[in-house]
């Protein structure tokens, strides 16, 4: 029983759960953007914190700069994403304050 969430390539996680903020098993739908990141925090319970690099262009010394993007992201059971891992997240529905992104797979895992 998993949802259709709407992107393709994304694989839906090998465990169930009754979360109803779970896009695979919930209601949650995701629009908007996705991106790819690092679990840099798994201490809040079905939250984590990902931050991913992106580059910002100075056109006046025609380089790029690095700059780092930081969000919470929901974090269901039946993902569990942990300090670390490489995952997916996407932007749905504002969960709590601060909370806009929601994680969808988990890509890698880091060193635990
Ligand atoms: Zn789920």
């Amino acid at each position: 029983m998993v949802r259709n969430i709407g992107i393709p390539n994304l694989l839906p996680p090998p465990k169930e759960c009754n979360d109803r903020k779970c896009p695979w098993h919930g209601k949650l739908s995701i629009r908007g953007k996705l991106f790819e990141g690092i679990v840099v925090s798994d201490k809040s319970s079905k939250t984590v914190v990902v931050e991913w690099i992106r580059y910002h262009y100075l056109p006046k010394y025609e380089r790029y700069e690095k700059r780092k993007s930081r969000v919470m992201a929901h974090n269901p059971e039946c993902i569990n994403a942990k300090m670390g891992d490489k995952v997916i997240i996407g932007e749905c529905r504002p969960l709590s304050r601060g909370k806009k992104f929601v994680v969808l797979q988990v890509v890698g895992h880091g060193n635990r």
